[in-house]
């Protein structure tokens, strides 16, 4: 077994112990109250992620004062009255054995009134490009050499409110584009006092927040600073200048630097990388850090496997790992990793869909791959009191996790699928370029399933006489979806065909191919012809590609068919096709795009209910139907109703 020792030897980050070198990433939640406070489904959450293992839980960026506030139930640290639910948050982690620290932030220009009813401030009165939450364009207003030096003092109340609550620790949130690096980056800070200039100057708010903090929490509480080691913009943090400010950070006695990257607008997305960067992405930035201070520094980003954790950490890369979305997916990565259960690890696949979309839907987030996120209680595994024999129809995501939670409940389960492979539309969905992480879903599941003693009988269409026959407890009808056929004139021709079919090979295309859909299943099929050397056009009837995913898709999507020159035809419904071309209207305009071989459908999903508009009402309530065959919507959906129905029956 290749070795993870590394990953589990004892490290201080100032008078801190920490029992191995895996920490927490800060991830905004959603959990706490409107008015910042801790609830018992934050509580619940950070205990979880604690009792996995990790050395050190830290919390979301929790706003230092009110207009800071980036996240309509974003954690507070901006009053004293928070105290006593800090209090009840740090005693439930460290009652199961865990270490905690307290993010502390300010959001500056990425702020909006819309959720703080205030007006953004920030270094320099320039608009942010893009807003992740929020769409309003709002001008910050310039701070002032007083409000400076307020904020620095909020800063310092808030490392003393997070000793007086009982955290380990505290983080500073310096990197990401929000209120700090708005000050450390040029590329935001345009000022030409002391806060402003060379990187001396520009680091001058960060090094007073360090200070402050040490004076009013105590020179012995941690204190820990995320940075931005470079933003991926234009004339934003580099490299050369981040080691300079990160012996500035290490001189003003902090105690770990965390070492990450990107702006909200950076391109590529590489704040929270999605599934198209690489694992470890960020090494070479600890490391650079590394070599220019003398307290521990963390790389973060895309983490996924221990034993290249641990290498990183022998290597002398980085001091700790710190995991995000990796504890999302999986809280026990840590115990698992240490055991040696590499094979029981649910990998984040980098899809952002439940940790950083549902966010900024301003919902609470959870994971596409684990929906006990936020549901602790609600979703904890308990073995049946009678177990039972259950047949589920269709191997696809949400029928493998519905197998999975049934049979670690003690249950006898059969999966039934029509298809010689389990895995459902994720199969193909996992083909185009860059999506193969798409594929560790069903990976894990299937490799769960037949631990558990799952059995399945694979390639046999299920009629509503073979359900009659079962003789089960209970049936879980998973079905999945179908290609939607919009009403198109001429859309019934040879010609047309399906974005799945030509994902699962069963269809050639010729080389001059429309794309009619730029949602996520349409730029994956564009980009898999792109990459097979066809000409590729997209018609989308709406105003922007991929409305129906987040802003990393988008971003990595804009730049892949601006690189490969595929032409994005936007606001263009299509109207008729027939053997000249396609026909559609943008704008007013009637246009056609002619020689064209084949037409590729991806204009969305029905579900597939045909079994279950025959079988529903039968057996007396035993019969229970999840995931698309509902309605079309999407993996998370699948899964999130698979986990929920295994529980309950
Ligand atoms: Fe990872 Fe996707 Fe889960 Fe987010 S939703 S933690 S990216 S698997």
């Amino acid at each position: 077994m290749a070795s993870v020792k590394k990953l589990f030897e004892p490290i201080k980050i100032g008078e801190l112990e920490l029992k191995n070198r895996i920490i927490m990433a800060a991830m905004v939640t959603n959990f706490a109250s409107r008015e910042g406070f801790v609830t018992d489904r934050l509580i619940d959450y950070h205990v979880n992620i604690a009792k996995g293992g990790c050395a050190l839980n830290v919390t979301e960026s929790s706003h230092v004062s009110l207009e800071g506030k980036r996240i309509i139930d974003g954690l507070g640290a901006y009053d004293d009255r928070l105290i006593p639910g800090y209090k009840r948050l740090t005693e439930a982690v460290h009652g199961v054995g865990g270490k905690i620290s307290l993010q502390i932030f300010h959001g500056g220009r990425e702020c909006s009134s819309e959720i703080t009813g205030l007006q953004p401030i920030g270094p320099t009165n320039l608009v942010s490009r893009y807003r992740a939450i929020t769409k309003k364009i709002e001008v910050p207003r310039e701070m002032t050499l007083e409000e400076i030096e307020a904020m620095v003092s909020k800063f310092g109340d808030a490392g003393r409110r997070a000793r007086a609550g009982g955290f380990d620790g505290v983080e500073i949130h310096g990197a990401h584009g929000y209120l700090i690096t708005q000050f450390l980056s040029r590329y935001s800070n345009k000022r030409t006092d002391r806060y402003g200039g060379d990187v001396i100057g520009r680091s001058n708010f960060l090094r007073e927040i360090i200070r402050d903090v040490k004076k009013k929490a105590g020179v012995d509480f941690p204190v820990l600073v995320k940075l931005n080691i470079h933003d991926y913009v234009e004339g934003g943090i580099t490299p050369d200048e981040a080691k300079v400010t990160a012996r500035f950070v290490a001189e003003e006695g902090a105690d770990a630097i965390i070492a990450s990257v990107g702006l909200h607008e950076s391109r590529p997305y590489m704040m929270i990388p999605p599934m198209s960067i690489p694992e470890f992405v960020n090494i070479h930035l600890s490391a650079l850090i590394k070599e220019n201070v003398d307290i521990p520094v963390a790389t973060i980003g895309r983490i996924i496997e221990p034993v290249r954790a641990a290498k990183v950490i022998e290597e002398g890369k980085a001091d700790l790992v710190a995991l995000g979305r990796g504890l999302l997916s999986d809280p026990e990565w840590p115990r698992k990793a240490q055991e040696g259960r590499f094979d029981d690890i649910r990998e984040c696949i980098g899809c952002n869909q439940g940790c950083i979309d549902t966010l900024h839907k301003m919902k609470p987030f959870t994971c596409l791959q684990n929906p006990e996120i936020g549901r602790e209680r609600e979703f904890e595994i308990l073995k049946a009191e009678k177990p039972k024999r259950i047949a589920i129809i269709g191997g696809g995501p949400a029928g493998l996790e519905a197998a999975r939670v049934a049979a670690l409940r003690d249950c006898q389960v059969m999966i039934y699928d029509k298809e010689k492979e389990l895995g459902g539309q994720i199969r193909v969905g996992r083909v185009p370029p860059h999506r193969d992480e798409l594929g560790k879903v069903i990976d894990y599941l299937i490799r769960q399933v037949k631990k558990l003693g799952v059995t399945t009988e694979l390639g046999k269409k299920i009629t509503p006489a073979m359900i009659d026959r079962l003789n089960v407890d209970a049936i879980v009808l998973a079905t999945g979806a179908l290609p939607l056929i919009p009403k198109i004139k001429g859309i019934r021709q040879k010609h047309v065909v399906y974005a799945t079919d030509v994902l699962a090979g069963k269809v050639s295309v010729g080389n001059r191919v429309v794309v009619v859909g730029a949602g996520l299943v349409g730029l994956e099929t564009a980009d898999f012809l792109v990459e097979k050397g066809k000409e590729v056009i997209i018609l989308e009837m709406l105003d922007t590609i991929a409305a129906d995913t987040g802003n990393a898709n988008r971003i990595y999507f804009e730049d892949r068919f601006a690189e490969k020159g595929v032409d994005v035809l936007l606001n263009a419904k299509v109207t008729s096709i027939d053997r000249e071309g396609v026909a559609y209207l943008q704008k007013g305009w009637a246009k056609k795009i002619l020689k064209v071989d084949k037409v590729v459908l991806a204009t969305g999903a029905v579900a597939n209910n045909s079994l279950w508009n025959v079988v529903k009402g039968k057996k007396k309530g035993k019969i229970f139907a999840v995931g698309d065959c509902t309605k079309a919507r999407n993996a998370m959906d699948a899964i999130y109703e698979g986990s929920k129905i295994a529980r309950e029956i």
